[in-house]
Parts: structure tokens; sequence; C-alpha cells
């Protein structure tokens, strides 16, 4: 990938190039009423240490708020119109090109976080995502394995929730985006211009020197968004770093069924990976606090004292063989403000928009969000689904739309 733009003005720049700006890129390109031009700039074409390289590849309808259900269902439709495409990944969606739908299973150990889930349901439900309240009984039933003694119930999903190739289609983003015109380069924003009188970013300056002017800037920085913000003299953006931890491991004594995502009450949360291997996630033990962008240590030994006790005792003895074949450490690009998605212009530098902030679930909305923004900068409107609710005045004017159901 070359460093070095083509132009000395572009229509649109992306800043950062994976799943979400490449998400923008695409609904430009392939969209036959843009007749402008995009370049993406990408600091490190890699995405080694991008959000999405370190994803869970997880997709669920389960979510608090209704534009996250409804995100969620293009997600789903998007995944299933051209999961086939996007690169093959064996291991982690061994049986289905598109969404590997063993669902999401919210374990609750008490009857308050029940009533949480139901609520939660009726949100869903009413959006037609097939989300069941199940009894510890039923869990039971359904899960043998699993140990339920002290759980109050559950919700499940298996429509159009459990895994999916988000890498294959971040890279499938890329690849097309790029063959419909989208031009990427390998550099790294380091300025960006103001014109204070007229409220408008009038060009953005290049690691190498380059000087690009630009009609419209999207900021897709993901754990960068915060610094890139304060290049335009926006100092609030409230997203940050915060580590998670991933492991693979492999046990002797497969289950018989595939393991949904299931959220232990502790924070664990854990799904079937390939046939006889596992993934399980989680937060760290102390505070969840803002870390170093570059780091990426394990920074305790979260595997011995905090899964390690989970997944034995949920998964009983079956899971006392595990041995870990992978693990590593990602940062979620996290909203202190209200966990969710940040989507659309700044509200008075206009053409500064945002696509920032997805908190440990921007894998499965970089369609939606992605054309979002696509619409915005086309037809200066949403066209499809509105997410105005979304936006970054509600920021400005204190008026969070929690997102409660964060894993
Ligand atoms: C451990 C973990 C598990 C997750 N699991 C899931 C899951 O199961 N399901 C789900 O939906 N989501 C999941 N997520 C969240 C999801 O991965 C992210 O929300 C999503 O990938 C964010 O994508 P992004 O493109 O917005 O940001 P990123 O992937 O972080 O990309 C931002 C890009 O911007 C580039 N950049 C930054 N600054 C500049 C600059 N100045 N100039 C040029 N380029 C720049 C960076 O190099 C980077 O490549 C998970 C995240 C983590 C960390």
């Amino acid at each position: 990938m070359s460093t070095t733009p083509t132009r000395q003005h572009y229509d649109v720049v992306i800043i950062g190039g994976a799943t979400s700006g490449s998400s923008i890129a695409w609904h430009l390109a392939t969209n036959p009423e843009f007749k402008g031009n995009v370049l993406v700039v990408e600091r490190d074409p890699s995405l080694a240490y991008s959000a999405t390289k370190a994803s869970n590849n997880c997709m669920r309808q389960q979510f608090a708020t209704a534009i996250n259900v409804q995100i969620a269902q293009y997600a789903a439709e998007f995944v299933k119109r051209y999961g086939a495409e996007f690169s093959p990944d064996p291991r982690d969606v061994p049986f289905t090109p598109s969404i590997r739908s063993f669902g999401y299973l919210y374990l609750s150990d008490s009857s308050e976080f029940t009533d949480v889930l139901r609520k939660d349901r009726d949100v869903q439900a009413g959006l037609g995502a097939g989300t069941r309240i199940l009894s510890r009984a039923d869990v039971q039933r359904r899960y043998p394995f699993m140990y339920t003694d002290d759980l109050d119930g559950a919700s499940l999903n298996v429509v159009d929730e459990g895994a999916f190739n988000a890498w294959g289609m971040a890279q499938w983003l890329r690849r097309t985006a790029q063959a419909s015109g989208a031009e990427y380069i390998a550099n790294e924003v380091t300025g960006i211009e103001v014109d204070e009188a007229n409220d408008r970013v009038r060009s953005i300056q290049l690691r190498t020197g380059e000087q690009i002017t630009v009609d419209t800037v999207v900021n897709a920085a993901g754990t960068r968004a915060a610094p890139v913000s304060e290049m335009a003299g926006i100092a609030d953006l409230p997203v940050e770093a915060r580590r998670r931890y991933t492991y693979i491991f492999s046990v002797d004594d497969s289950l018989p069924q595939d393991l949904p995502l299931t959220i232990d009450p502790s924070g664990v949360h854990l799904r079937s990976y390939g046939a006889n291997d596992y993934l399980v996630g989680c937060p760290p033990i102390g505070p969840d606090t803002a870390v170093d962008v570059d780091d990426f240590s394990f920074a305790e030994d979260i595997w011995e004292e905090k899964i390690l006790p989970v997944i034995t005792r949920r998964v009983v003895r079956r899971f006392a063989s595990a041995r870990v074949t992978d693990s590593w450490v990602g940062h979620y690009e996290f909203n202190t403000f209200d966990q969710n998605a940040i989507v659309g212009p700044h509200c008075t530098l206009r053409n500064f928009l945002f696509c920032v902030g997805f908190s440990g679930h921007g894998s499965q909305q970089a369609p939606a969000c992605g054309r979002a923004v696509a619409e915005l900068i086309v037809y200066g409107r949403f066209r499809t689904l509105d997410l105005t609710v979304l936006s970054y005045d509600r920021i400005v004017e204190n008026r969070p739309l929690t997102e409660r159901a964060v894993i």
C-alpha cells in the first residue's frame, strides 16, 4: 500500500481503515449516487493493534437499547448477504460461511437481574428478535453439562446471534472498497487545520508532510479517536482504551453441542470456537480503567486467577483439562459517557464526522454505522436507519443513551 496520496484534494478523508473506516468507504464507493472521491488513511495497514484484529467475532440481537437491536439486524442481513465472500476462517466459523447461530446465553444469578433481562427481552421482541427467558430448570435441561445451582434464570436467542467472521468482513470491506475506487494509503494523520471563521475543517496533515484539502473528514480512529479529535480542537471526546483479555483453549472432553456465547454473572464469557476448542474473554480483575493505547501487556495472571475458576465451575469437570492454545490483549474503544457508538457530525464543526466509541460491539455495528455515515455524506441525512440518537450532540447536551448490555 502506498504512503502517498494521488491528489491534493479529496471529497472525503476517512481517518482509520479498519472495520468502521472500511465500512464507510465501502458504502460510499459502491453507491452509484456517490460521485466523489475517498481517501482512507491508515497508520498500520496490518491492523495488528486495532480493536478490529482483537475482536471475538460475535454478533447478537440482545441489546438493551432499541437502536442497537436495529443496528444488529442490519449486521445479520449484511453478513448473510455477503458472508460467503469473506476470506474463509476455517477455525472460527467452520460450519457456515455467514453466522454460526448458537446464540448468546445471559446467565442471571438474581431475580432482579432476571427482571432486567425480561425488560430487555421486551425491547428485543418488540423489534422481532427471538429472545426467550429461560428458568434455571430450562437452562439445566438445555445445557445439562452446566452448573446451574446458583442461577435464577437466563435469556437466550439463537436467531442471527452467535459468531461470524468479523476479521474476514473487515478485510473484505477494505478489498472491495478499494476495487470500487476508494483510495487507501499507509500513513498517519498528524494534524487537522480548521477554518475557524466558517466552522469547517479545511485540510489534514500527513506524517510524511503532505497537506490535503478536504470537504468532509471522518474520525474512525478507534482507540485513538480522542487524540484525533483534539487535532481538530475538540477536547472532550469521551473515548478511551480499556484492556480486554481473550484466550482460546482446547479440552480433551469437548461438549456434545455448541456452547452459546455464555455470559457468566462473574463477567467472564465463553463460547465454542472450533470443534474441540473454546474462546473465553473478560475485563481486568481490578478497576476497569483507561490504559495507554500502545500497552498490550498481560497486566495480571488472569487465566489462573479469574478464568479457570469460572469455567471449571460453570462447565464442571469437562473443562478441568483446558489447555491454552492462544491468547491476546485487545483494547475496547470505550465510550465512558454511555457505552454507545458516536455517529455523525460534530455540533459546530459540521464537516467533521464521528464513527467511534463502540465499547466492545463495533464489529457487528460497522455495517449499519458505516452505511449511516455514508448516507450523511451522500444525502445529507439518514435514509435507512435513523441514528440521530447516537449523535455527538447528546454528549454536549448531557443526554446519555446508556447501553446496559455491554459485555
Ligand atoms: C478483545 C475484544 C473483543 C471484541 N469482541 C467483539 C465482538 O465479539 N463483537 C463485536 O461486535 N465487537 C467486538 N469488539 C469490538 C470491535 O472489535 C471494535 O468495536 C471494532 O473493531 C472497532 O473498529 P474501528 O474500525 O472503529 O476501530 P479500530 O479497529 O481500532 O481501528 C481504528 C484504526 O484507526 C487507525 N488510526 C488511528 N489513528 C490514526 C491516525 N491518526 N491516522 C491514521 N490511522 C489512524 C488505527 O491504526 C486503527 O487501525 C471487541 C473488541 C475487543 C478489543
